[in-house]
């Protein structure tokens, strides 16, 4: 899958199958046909439950909304595989309760947004962000990755108020 953007640059996600990348991205999940079970990242196999014994996860979008259930700081760069920008700046994880489905999806929040303007509870909303950029066979190309964002009135004037 990949999005053209302007100006020549070709957007892919740097994780392929885990989020879409149009104007409302969203998270692609694994729902148990029997219990109902959700997962994320999606996988294939026996459902997570061990009251049951399905052997069947069928993809399914999750939803895009949700509220922090824990956050942290990351200051220094994760070792490989992980690509992150150069120079390397800190930023901050959101560990977010989706709405819907109640499970819990760890993600980077938008860069300059740090541990202190979160708040556990606060509302997020999946958004996408470059996480690095490279030409790849002679095209300039984003690697997308999906951030949580902060969502609504309250979240705005919570970091607008940090200084
Ligand atoms: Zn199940």
């Amino acid at each position: 899958m990949s999005v053209s953007a302007a100006g020549g640059v070709t957007r892919v996600p740097a994780v392929e199958g885990w989020y879409t990348l149009d104007h409302e991205p969203h998270l692609i999940g694994c729902r148990c046909a029997v219990c109902g079970t959700y997962v994320f990242p999606p996988r294939s196999g026996a459902c997570p439950n061990p009251n049951c014994d399905s052997e069947e996860l069928v993809s399914t979008p999750l939803s895009r909304v949700g509220t922090v259930w824990s956050y942290t700081e990351n200051q220094y760069a994760p070792p490989a595989p992980y690509r992150a920008a150069e120079p390397f700046e800190p930023y901050a994880l959101a560990a977010v309760q989706l709405e819907k489905e109640g499970i819990i999806v760890l993600g980077q929040v938008p860069r300059g947004i740090m541990a202190a303007d979160l708040k556990v509870g606060m509302p997020m909303q999946l958004e996408t962000d470059v996480l690095y950029r490279e030409v790849v066979d002679g095209v300039d190309t984003e690697f997308m990755v999906y951030v949580w964002a902060p969502a609504g009135p309250t979240a705005a004037e919570s970091i607008g108020g940090r200084s």
